[in-house]
């Protein structure tokens, strides 16, 4: 194995140049020598209004051109530390959700099968149905870090049982997770009714509705989190619509009233040290971000993540 693979840096190819990988990796790494995935996941035939989240891995590399490899706030040093690539992405059928959903479960069965933990890039939230399946398969059932306007866990949507509003109902349903770990931070809006979230808080889950972190850090939240979450494996599931239109515009199901990009930073960095075998990027739909500052904002939370890996 040659030295860990290293983002491009700007002065051997100007940041407007090269091929797109996520942060100008080299993206040529084969699984066997990785031990972080970065994978894009285009699909959105799960959205339920706004569609467009098949253009998001994209987009986020796209927008990830201009991150440098050390964290300034936190000192980590996730290329030194670990080997790290872009995979490229799973090759979806665009004409068939099901299809698609077992084409991802598929491939994410592989990479656990080399011990390469998953960044991944949506695509829509029906992508973390089949992820947490490959990986509770590997690990056993899964602790979660969910950051959401929505707590997506319809039971069915127009009839249809996956879709990106239902992938947590399934996963309780299937044992992937352990609910007494898994929190869903920033749900809010409107429901069917009044008791809609009670059904998460009945799992055990614990639901932080998006008006208990207005106006103040999260940080001592996330010092709650990690004790509830330490024992056993974690996966980080970020939906963009958890922050608010002002910062993320370019999503499918915006909703006023989101977390700020500062209490997206203390959540992901309020992360570090717990055991986490994966983590996804979701519901970034580029048309509907006319300045690109959705796919910035991903790509330098998807950064964030690896500095907690
Ligand atoms: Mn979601
Ligand atoms: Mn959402």
């Amino acid at each position: 194995m040659d030295a860990h693979p290293q983002p491009l840096g700007g002065n051997e190819m100007p940041r407007f140049g090269g091929i797109a990988t996520y942060m100008r990796l080299p993206g040529t790494s084969r699984l066997a020598d990785l031990d972080v995935a970065v994978v894009g996941v285009p699909f959105d035939l799960g959205t339920s209004n706004r569609p467009g989240a098949r253009f998001g891995p994209r987009a986020i590399r796209a927008e990830s051109v201009l991150i440098r490899p050390y964290n300034m706030a936190t000192r980590a040093a996730p290329f030194d530390r670990l080997r790290i690539d872009d995979v490229g992405d799973v090759a979806t059928n665009a004409f068939n959700l099901a299809d698609s959903v077992a084409r991802i479960e598929e491939y994410y069965d592989d990479l656990t099968t080399h011990d390469v933990r998953p960044l991944s890039i949506g695509g829509d939230h029906t992508i973390v149905l089949p992820i947490l399946r490959a990986l509770a398969r590997r690990h056993g059932p899964l602790g979660v870090v969910h950051v959401d306007a929505h707590t997506d866990i319809n039971d069915a949507m127009f009839g249809e049982r996956i879709t990106h509003g239902t992938p947590f109902r399934r996963a309780v349903e299937e044992d992937l997770l352990d609910g007494e770990r898994v929190v869903q931070i920033g749900v809010r809006a409107t429901g069917y009714a009044a008791d809609d979230f009670d059904w998460s808080r009945q799992q055990g889950f614990r639901v932080v509705q998006v008006e208990e972190c207005w106006h103040r850090s999260l940080t001592p939240l996330m010092a709650e989190v990690r004790e509830q979450l330490a024992g056993g494996p974690v996966y980080i599931s970020f939906d963009i619509d958890g922050l608010d239109p002002a910062f993320a515009p370019g999503t499918g199901t915006p909703e006023i009233g989101g977390l700020t990009v500062p209490q997206a930073l203390e959540i992901i960095r309020g992360c570090a040290g717990l055991p986490i075998v994966g983590a996804d990027l979701v519901e970034v739909a580029p048309i509907y971000d006319t300045s690109g500052a959705t796919a910035l904002t991903a790509a330098n939370l998807l950064y964030e993540i690896l500095c907690v890996l």
